[in-house]
């Protein structure tokens, strides 16, 4: 019988339970205790939820209480030195200070798992890093899920994906030199989970989907023959891409199985078909872990009978990757449109579709009829859903030259033409675009949107904050100035909600971070803008000065990275519908008047492949979509984007392709060391470096701001040069924006009175 199973499930809750035990603890509501029953709870409720579903390996050790690779840490004993944790003995409190900080260490580094918007907490090795196993708390969770009468699959982050993602901290070494001993680590593990009971488990080596140095590609046999000395049965888990490459390196493995994402790489199953070991497993990964459409069931079964005429049992099935990528219940969302609901499957209605593949494979097609049925119509009903096709925009889209600039002139005339009426000095000041979400302005928002605040009183409050952040900003001297932001509660929510094909959800929440979570909306259809989204806003806030204030858009790339989108047509092919509807509001907010105009692009760096070898790719478009945003517009408009926390340096040529005439980038978290890519690349457009950190409310002094504009000037001329903050001070309060930004403009009038 083909076996069911996964390779994790979301930890969160439907209803974030996991957020609500976290950040009581934090705030001391409830104890340690309590936290830890919670949690229990909220794992049994998983469990059981699978049981029922019909999986019959379910994953133990996918519930992290802050970060499942901080997790992976502490089972190996090699947690960041600098804290003094003992691992063994690390208590609950201890545990989220490695995840949080305190008062005498920083929180361990926090970066992007892969190409998700899931964070990790990053390892720290030393020359020195040594491992110890440390199985108990997993060991315990085992002995839950059995206690359940399940049949567990203890699952762990595979050694040398452990060691690829952790800095080397202190002087240079190679990190292939810690592997020794941590397999050592690994095999103790291992025979201390087969002594529990456990017949599988389960190694996440994701790195197989990178572009991997040759020594780690080489670590692999050595490293799994080692491992394959323990007495249990090991599934090597690849994701997030395909390994087909790597084919011959895993078929010889000496694993007991291996699961390969035929979401993202369907085309890989034949390479490992063709002479898969007779001995071996293969999971086949069909149900999207990382998207929210319904699985197409009669699509999947083609490929999958096949698989199984030649494997028998040996054929497993799964979702491509963890579920913790997709919200939870799509039963919960009682408000979503019904027919666009009929298209969705969340983690829950996963494991459903899983159920059915099994069934369609050991008792035929036919046993499954209507359930094929069903999932035949939903395809077709979305295929053919007047919701789904614009022809208006499929029709603009197909008549749209493509290729280069869509600005008429060159950057340097524009420059010029920019320049003669806006009449800026040197060194020109500006910020990213909002200010301070008092409380008023969500108390405001809240009211509104519970129909307590009727829109007249709402727009009403909204004024009233955008005029005291153009008097503030007036006040401060600032040179071109912003609305503030006052009426957008999220940056991809407020233009999604106003643009057609897109769906919210209620509960449709997924993991970022620690007790963070993202709601991304949904991209279902062909993405239009019925009517102008932020024109009467700037509007408004140009009527109350004589100085230039930029509009404010979010960019098409970051509209599509922080959304599900939809699977039926090319990222690249949505991200320039996003593209002409943004062109529709630029080119209306320059009617009204609006001629400095900012379009964020934060998420750029994000939607990079996995892959080197589709970067390209992936960058001409991106930057194609953002020249489409700025098509026809007069050359003396002036476009800004906005950059932040990310690398920039080895994308520049790409940024610069984009072609807008400001960028404003964050930059003074790394010293400015970042801008000096951009001088060495000789970046041929205007910069405005931030010059200080948004995040804290610490207020710079003067004499730094200064220093770190000094640092800039050596590598950009001062006449392409501007000031401004790293970021969006939305998370900030007024009166240490008001001193920081008093402090800035000084600088920049200093400078400007000494070039
Ligand atoms: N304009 C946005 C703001 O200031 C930019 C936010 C971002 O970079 N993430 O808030
Ligand atoms: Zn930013």
């Amino acid at each position: 019988m083909t076996t069911i199973h996964l390779l994790g499930f979301p930890r969160i809750g439907a209803r974030r339970e996991l957020k609500q035990l976290q950040e009581s603890y934090w705030q001391q509501a409830i104890d340690e205790a309590a936290l830890l029953k919670g949690a229990r709870e909220l794992r049994q409720r998983h469990w059981l939820l699978q049981k029922g579903a019909g999986v019959e390996l379910a994953p133990v050790g996918d519930f992290a209480l802050y970060d499942h690779v901080l997790d992976a840490q502490i089972l190996v004993g090699a947690l960041p030195t600098r804290f003094g944790f003992d691992a063994a003995a690390l208590t609950t409190a201890q545990y989220f200070e490695l995840g949080r900080g305190n008062a005498h260490q920083p929180a361990l580094e926090m970066t992007k798992w892969f190409d998700t918007n899931y964070h990790y907490l990053v390892p720290e090795w030393h020359a020195g890093t040594a491992f110890s196993a440390n199985p108990a708390a997993l060991l315990a969770q085992l002995g839950e899920a059995q206690a359940l009468g399940l049949k567990a699959k203890p699952v762990l982050l595979g050694p040398l994906t452990l060691l690829w993602l952790g800095k080397v901290k202190g002087a240079a070494f190679d990190r292939l030199r810690l592997l020794p001993a941590l397999l050592e680590c690994y095999r103790e593990l291992l025979a201390a989970l087969a002594a529990a009971g456990a017949e599988w488990v389960q190694l996440d080596e994701p790195i197989l989907a990178l572009d991997l140095p040759p020594d780690w590609l080489a670590a692999f046999a050595p490293s799994y023959q080692r491992l394959a000395e323990a007495p249990v049965k090991l599934l090597l888990a690849s994701y997030f891409g395909s390994v087909a490459e790597h084919a011959d390196l895993l078929k010889a493995l000496p694993v007991a199985g291996l699961h390969l994402d035929l979401a993202r790489a369907p085309q890989q199953l034949d390479a490992f078909l063709a002479d898969w070991p007779a001995d071996k497993v293969l999971s086949a990964g069909v149900i999207d872990g990382r998207n929210v459409w319904r699985a197409d069931l009669g699509a999947l079964l083609t490929p999958l009978e096949a698989a199984r005429a030649r494997l028998g049992e040996r054929l497993w099935l799964a979702p491509s990757c963890s579920l913790l990528h997709c919200p939870v219940d799509l039963a919960q969302e009682l408000t979503l449109d019904v027919e666009v609901k009929t298209w969705l499957a969340f983690a829950v209605q996963k494991l459903n579709e899983l159920k059915l593949l099994k069934r369609g494979l050991r008792d035929g097609r036919d046993a499954i009829a209507p359930e094929l049925a069903g999932s035949d119509h939903a395809q077709s009903s979305r295929r053919a859903s007047p919701r789904i096709h614009r022809p208006t925009v499929q029709a603009r889209l197909a008549a749209l030259a493509g290729g280069g600039s869509q600005r008429h002139r060159p950057y340097p005339q524009r420059a010029a033409a920019q320049r003669a009426w806006l009449n800026l000095p040197v060194l020109p000041t500006t910020t990213i675009g909002s200010f301070p979400q008092t409380a008023a302005i969500r108390a405001a928002r809240a009211a509104f949107k519970q129909g307590e605040l009727e829109a007249a009183g709402y727009d009403a409050a909204m004024r009233r904050e955008i005029e005291l952040a153009i008097r503030r900003q007036e006040a401060l001297g600032l040179d071109v100035l912003v609305h503030g932001e006052a009426e957008r509660n999220d940056m991809v929510e407020y233009f999604g909600e106003q643009l057609s094909g897109y769906a919210f959800t209620r509960y449709g929440w997924v993991q970022s971070y620690g007790s963070r979570c993202v709601k991304p909306p949904i991209i279902y259809g062909d993405v239009e803008r019925p009517a102008a989204m932020t024109v009467r806003w700037a509007v408004y806030a140009q009527s109350l000065t004589s100085r230039p204030v930029k509009g404010m858009l979010t960019g098409p790339v970051t509209m599509l990275q922080w959304s599900f989108v939809r699977d039926d047509l090319p990222r690249s092919e949505v991200c320039r519908q996003i593209a002409l509807a943004l062109n529709d509001e630029v080119l209306e907010l320059e009617n009204a008047g609006i001629r400095v105009i900012q379009i964020d692009e934060p998420a750029y760096r994000e939607g990079l492949p996995l892959k080197r070898a589709e970067w390209p790719a992936y960058l001409a478009w991106a930057s194609a979509a953002f020249r489409l945003c700025c098509a026809g517009l007069d050359d003396a408009t002036q476009i800004h984007t906005h950059m932040c926390y990310s690398e920039f340096n080895d994308i520049l040529p790409a940024i610069a392709a984009m072609d807008a005439d400001v960028i404003t980038i964050e930059t003074s978290r790394s010293d400015m060391e970042l801008l000096s890519a951009f001088g060495d690349f000789a970046y041929p457009n205007e910069i405005g470096p931030g010059v200080y950190d948004i995040h804290s409310p610490r207020v710079p002094g003067e004499q730094e701001i200064e220093n770190l504009l000094k640092k800039a000037l050596a590598v950009i001329p001062a006449e392409r040069l501007w000031v401004n903050p790293d970021c969006g001070l939305k998370t900030r309060g007024w009166p240490e924006v008001e001193a920081a930004l008093a402090h800035m403009v000084a600088v920049a009038r200093r400078l400007r009175a000494r070039l």
